[in-house]
């Protein structure tokens, strides 16, 4: 398709819009907070001049073909000028994910909360919800021993969310119930495959056979799970990432091949990419929240910075509970974060009490004062799963960029993962990418060479730095209420 000048095809497509009186597809008003070019129209048919050309732009940027003679350019990987690169979504300053292990939750309490973080229902007692981007954790099988109230009805271990009964492979427990909340995003990650905590942490149940049947099932359901979270005593020793033979953690085995309770050849090939190692940190916000862990099968993994207690001398003050959230969260942390650039995983056991409403008073101001900040454009709530591939894939993004006829071609080349490989270059995985360019109205976003569609991605007006940017959207806000619509058991 040849390139057309912008000029005539401006003005041709302004008569067209007059005389039909048609409401473009691009015209749309923006339900991103901050400062995103809102392409209200201020008549039914006309647009404010200032925003004219690039609404006219937006509309034909992504049918325009690239131009030949752009092609070889916008395919020379180069990596990425991080100086170029935002860090984060406009106009967000920071990222925030709650971490939560799925510890000792019955379906009542999951839907009872989430339906408090993730949606602007009216919970009762309590208001509406807020509306957040929270995942959660699941569990294949349970094998714990110790006497146990789960909630507040009074439910034992058989209440708690597991895919299997207990640790019998052929019976499920809580299998439809996991697959809908996986499917709907409540739960993103694996809190290991189960619950092997013992009260005598010698006598251990976790064998090879349930990592393999676990592979299994969700190969069959269609989860593809990249995030694992240490969890319990030392007799969960399919545990992994910090094994240290004079430490603590001397009993994590799963990456050890010479155990039989090795398993992480399956887990990493299976699509595992991140993990928790079980090392709790102090440390609210983190310029970046992996870091590279050589496990001992020679493969490596992403760590995750999780941060889970407040360090008193030197003793740990875990406040990792709904109840402490309010300690967790502090206006002096979010701002710092702001402040710093910074990514926040915050570890939590959201379910983990027979308290019924996990949150109290403080709690609920803390969550609100949470969302005001996404609300005002400030920190980007995101599940686990979301704001550790983001982090990633703006770490290791590459790009190519060239000009012509006054107008700027940004080709989104590869997302070079060093310990992973090069990572499909689907929308999911580069949603957030925001680069600076020269005129962002005037730029064309490609991925691996196709123009982005209008509803893809957004132009943005000069942030703090002074500098227009253009990005691809982040995921729609989505506040179903999935509880709703949850099967029973
Ligand atoms: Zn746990």
């Amino acid at each position: 398709m040849k390139h057309i000048k912008k000029a005539g095809f401006a003005s041709s497509l302004i008569v067209m819009l007059a005389v039909s009186g048609c409401v473009p597809a691009a015209e749309k008003t923006s339900t991103e907070p901050g400062t995103e070019l809102s392409f209200k129209a201020e008549t039914p048919a006309f647009y404010p001049p200032h925003l004219e050309d690039a609404i006219l732009f937006r509309q034909r940027a992504g049918s325009v073909a690239v131009p030949e003679d752009l092609k070889a350019a916008l395919q020379r990987s180069v990596p990425a000028n991080q100086r170029q690169l935002r860090k984060f979504p406009h106009p967000y300053r920071g990222m925030l994910a709650f971490a939560s292990d799925i510890d000792d939750t019955t379906p009542e309490e999951f839907a009872e909360y989430h339906r408090f973080l993730n949606t602007k229902e009216e919970i009762p007692g309590v208001g509406p919800g807020v509306g957040l981007d929270v995942g959660d954790s699941m569990w294949f099988y349970l094998a714990n021993d110790k006497p146990n109230i789960a909630d507040k009805s009074g439910h034992g271990f058989e209440g708690i969310m597991t895919w299997f009964d207990y640790t019998d492979m052929t019976k499920y427990r809580y299998k439809d119930l996991i697959k809908h909340y996986w499917q709907s995003g409540w739960i993103d990650s694996m809190h290991t495959f189960g619950d092997f905590s013992r009260k005598n942490p010698k006598d251990v149940v976790f064998k090879r056979e349930y990592a393999v049947k676990a592979w299994e099932e969700m190969k069959a359901n269609g989860i593809q799970c990249e995030v694992w979270i240490n969890h319990g005593n030392e007799a969960n020793v399919d545990a992994f990432g910090a094994f240290h033979p004079k430490q603590f953690s001397k009993y994590q085995e799963g990456d050890n091949p010479k155990s039989p309770n090795y398993h992480t050849d399956l887990t990493i090939k299976n699509g595992v990419h991140f993990v928790w190692n079980s090392k709790g940190e102090s440390q609210f916000g983190n310029d970046s929240p992996i870091f590279e862990i050589s496990l001992r099968d020679g493969q490596k993994i992403w760590g995750i910075h999780r941060y889970t207690h407040e360090q008193k001398n030197r003793a740990h003050d875990w406040t990792w509970v709904p109840r402490e959230v309010h300690r967790q969260i502090t206006k002096e942390r979010l701002d710092a974060l702001i402040e710093n650039e910074q990514y926040a995983v915050i570890g939590q056991h959201l379910g983990g009490y027979n308290i019924g409403f996990p949150f109290d008073e403080k709690g609920v101001q803390t969550l609100r004062m949470l969302e005001s900040y996404q609300e005002q454009g400030h920190v980007l709530v995101a599940r686990t799963s979301r704001l550790l591939n983001y982090s990633v894939a703006q770490k290791y993004v590459q790009y190519a960029v060239a000009h012509k006829d006054g107008e700027t071609w940004l080709n989104i080349t590869a997302i070079q993962d060093p310990l992973f490989g090069p990572q499909p270059l689907v929308l999911d995985k580069v949603r957030g990418l925001t680069f600076y360019v020269e005129d962002p109205e005037k730029t064309h976003l490609l991925v691996n060479m196709k123009p982005l569609s209008a509803d893809e991605y957004q132009v943005n007006k000069p942030d703090h730095t002074g500098r227009g940017s253009i990005g691809v959207k982040w995921f729609p806000r989505d506040l179903t209420d999935y509880s709703r619509t949850a099967p029973q058991r």
